[in-house]
């Protein structure tokens, strides 16, 4: 019986027994690895944990069956993730790939760019970085400028993208390029599929706050990708970048966020140990966060619920939850949490939180903690984006004039 059969409690005990059975070995030194700023850490060892996942059937957990997915369902996934975290399993390396281009593969693709992909992101063997933020178009991605020209049966592609994570590992970019001459907004773009490894691409590591590099500057100059690597109709990009950033901020982030409970019970245990619990406004600020975790998961749950019960006439699909709204609610609560835990992480540190451990600059998971989730609401859409989706998709609110008085 594949796992995805079991019931909820047979899942539990087999993904929990695997993962007891499995974090040994050449794996064994891989718990806890590769979190917020530590993402060059053992990241051979785990892209090869990576694929012992897939080798062994856990991954993708969420794809249909049809594309060689487990189909497990919401629930299963959150249960997947629980143990994982509760296991202090690596980070995965693979997750741009897997969790936000192989859905909207199996949404936009033709049956040929299924074929060719999508077995190769699920078996680890080809990586994936995502191209949408230029210098300038972030929040405004209705402003992307690299441009995409159909020449001699292929696409030419000229323009810059920025923060753009892990292209020093890629083998593969999804690129938002404008593709009609003169369009304007977000008509004209198309989503190319285009090779990392070419002359013509040039990747730049941008040093971050932690000292390390998890983004990069990438520059293409003349880049080829082939005629029909374009993921949807040419010029439709931005429904199917739309649909990405929608599984970006929701279903995505499930696992992400059972990871904070581990994190919020090391920061408890460490603030006992160091008596920081015994101070009357910090023990505040901790049943604050704990309060707030529980907001978290019960929000996740009520999606999941929702989005199960539409996916239960479509069994084996492995449900999906709100990509709109809801995902943008989702992504508010969890990065205002994460930052805050990073803040409240530093202050039970109290003056050890100033120095570092060791030189040149070496930081404690504290330091790091809180340093890496200022870019919580940034990245995926900031704050402010969210709330200008959530005020016109939920509450019906008038749309944001976009820059210059058109409409995005
Ligand atoms: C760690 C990290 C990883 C990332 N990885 C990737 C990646 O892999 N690929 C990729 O394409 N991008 C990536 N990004 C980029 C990310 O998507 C952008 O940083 C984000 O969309 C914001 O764009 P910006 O940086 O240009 O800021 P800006 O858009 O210039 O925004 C600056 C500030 O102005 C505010 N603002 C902007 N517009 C409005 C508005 N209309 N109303 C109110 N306030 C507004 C913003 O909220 C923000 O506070 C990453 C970013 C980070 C931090």
């Amino acid at each position: 019986m594949r796992p995805a059969d079991l019931a909820d409690e047979q899942f539990r005990a087999s993904i929990r027994d695997w993962l007891a059975r499995n974090l040994v070995g050449e794996f064994a030194g891989l718990r806890g690895a590769g979190g917020p700023g530590r993402e060059h850490e053992a990241f051979e060892r785990r892209l090869a944990w990576d694929r012992h996942l897939h080798a062994a059937g856990w991954t993708p957990l969420g794809w249909p069956r049809e594309h060689g997915g487990l189909g497990a369902t919401l629930g299963q996934q959150m249960i997947f993730h629980e143990e994982y975290a509760r296991a202090g399993a690596p980070a995965r390396v693979s997750h741009i790939g897997e969790q936000l281009l192989g859905p909207t593969l199996i949404a936009f693709g033709t049956a040929r760019q299924q074929r060719r992909f999508l077995p190769a992101i699920s078996s680890v063997s080809e990586l994936w970085c995502q191209g949408f933020s230029e210098p300038g178009a972030g929040s405004d991605l209705a402003s992307v400028a690299t441009t995409g020209r159909l020449r001699d049966g292929h696409w030419e592609i000229t323009g810059q993208k920025v923060w753009t994570s892990l292209a020093h590992v890629a083998d593969w970019c999804f690129v938002l390029a404008r593709t009609e001459p003169g369009s304007r907004r977000s008509a004209g773009l198309s989503m190319l599929l285009v090779p990392m490894r070419q002359r013509g691409v040039t990747v730049r590591p941008i040093r971050q706050l932690t000292g390390t590099s998890e983004f990069n500057e990438v520059f293409f100059d003349a880049a080829r990708t082939d005629a029909d690597l374009v993921l949807g109709a040419p010029g439709d990009g931005w429904r199917v970048a739309r649909y990405l950033l929608g599984v970006e901020r929701g279903v995505a982030t499930f696992g992400q966020q059972i990871q904070f409970r581990a994190e919020f019970d090391a920061l408890v245990a460490h603030a006992r140990l160091t008596g920081a619990a015994a101070d009357p406004v910090l023990r505040d600020r901790i049943a604050r966060a704990w309060v707030g975790l529980e907001v978290l998961r019960a929000y996740a749950l009520e999606t999941i619920a929702g989005a199960e019960a539409a996916a239960s006439s479509r069994p084996g699909t492995g449900g999906r939850a709100g990509t709109g709204a809801e995902a943008s609610v989702m992504k508010l609560l969890w990065a205002r949490w994460h930052k805050a835990l990073g803040e409240l992480a530093m202050d039970v540190e109290g003056a050890r939180g100033l120095v570092a451990t060791a030189t040149p600059c070496e930081l404690d998971p504290w330091q790091r903690l809180y340093l890496f989730s200022r870019t919580d609401t940034i990245y995926g859409g900031s704050d402010e984006i969210q709330l200008g989706i959530i005020a016109s998709q939920a509450l019906g609110l008038p749309r944001e004039p976009a820059p210059g008085g058109s409409r995005p």
